[in-house]
């Protein structure tokens, strides 16, 4: 229990959570539920996905309203630059800034197919064209992606922190990172970054993993990788989902009093819109409603 009580000793980190816009009903009334049970935490902020080649328009949209008409949160919803034209997506965030949303995570998205990705004609070709546009629309808040382990298109990771560069030139004030695993990914990143003279927050993104078989599939596609050791915590817990839910809380908890030691002060979950697995992590770094 030493390493437990610790962080009742030591101010429990900011954490903002992220949800998508959710396709029925059911899941609707799910969302709902899951960010009820989050808000009492006070997160810095909720986000809420666009879906490929803006699929999700109307329904990130419309999930950000409910946000900012029923609750004290504040929203970030996230825009990409796929499959649309600047003056489109422009309109988008027009329509954001008029509904008094103030915080944009600025993001290329990828290709729809899953092919190669291609800007689209008159479009936004990179996150970073993204930012600066938002800049001339409104004076948002702009968190922009960063990636532990490269991104896959990336030649290297001085490209990455390169880029990086340039979004935080056209206006961004913080990255939040794709999920990874081991915390050392994450180290490595932040100590790049710093060395490239790069000052603000890298925050990490959390995954708790309540499915390891999904989230392998899912990492293959977005370039995190998924440790041997984790799909070996994992190993006969198919039909087991009591014990799989225990073991990502003890395993995502973990990894966060390690970021909390290296001195990250903001979390970011990547909830999948279930509240249950964020809020034991939460509870178990100190965060109280
Ligand atoms: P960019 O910064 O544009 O980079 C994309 C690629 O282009 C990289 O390989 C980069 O090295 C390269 N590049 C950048 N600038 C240049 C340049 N000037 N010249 C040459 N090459 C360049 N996707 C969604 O569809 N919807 C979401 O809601 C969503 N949310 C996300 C949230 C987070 C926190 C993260 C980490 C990712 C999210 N994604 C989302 C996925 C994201 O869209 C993909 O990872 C995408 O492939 C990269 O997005 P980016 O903003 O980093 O792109």
């Amino acid at each position: 229990m030493t390493v437990l009580s610790q962080h009742f000793t030591s101010p429990p980190p900011a954490v903002s959570f992220e949800f998508f816009p959710p396709k029925t009903p059911e899941m609707e009334q799910k969302l709902w539920q899951s960010i009820t049970q989050l808000a009492p935490l006070n997160p810095s902020f909720v986000s809420v996905t666009y879906g490929a080649g803006g699929s999700t328009r109307e329904r990130t949209h419309y999930t950000v309203g409910r946000i900012i008409g029923e609750t004290k949160l504040k929203p970030a919803a996230h825009l990409t630059c796929v499959d649309a034209s600047r003056a489109e997506v422009d309109e988008v965030a027009r329509a954001y800034w008029d509904a008094g949303v103030r915080h944009i995570v600025a993001l290329r998205g990828d290709s729809p197919t899953g092919g190669a990705y291609v800007p689209y004609p008159e479009g936004y070709r990179y996150s970073s064209e993204l930012v600066a546009g938002l800049k001339k629309i409104g004076d948002f808040d702009i968190s922009v992606a960063a990636f532990p382990e490269k991104h896959p298109e990336s030649p290297s990771f001085d490209a990455d922190i390169e880029y990086l560069k340039q979004k935080i030139d056209s206006g961004a004030t913080r990255a939040i990172t794709q999920y990874f695993f081991d915390v050392e990914h994450y180290f490595r990143l932040v100590e790049r970054v710093r060395a490239a003279g790069i000052t603000i927050p890298i925050v990490p993104g959390i995954l708790p993993v309540g499915n390891v078989a999904q989230v392998k599939k899912f990492s293959a596609m977005c370039g995190a990788s998924v440790p041997a050791w984790l799909e070996t915590l994992f190993d006969g817990l198919d039909a087991d989902p009591a014990t799989r839910n225990l073991v990502a809380v003890t395993v995502a908890a973990e990894q966060c009093r390690r970021l909390v030691e290296f001195g990250c002060d903001h979390l970011h979950f990547y909830t999948l819109n279930r509240a249950d697995l964020s809020a034991a992590i939460c509870r178990i770094l100190g965060l109280r409603s």
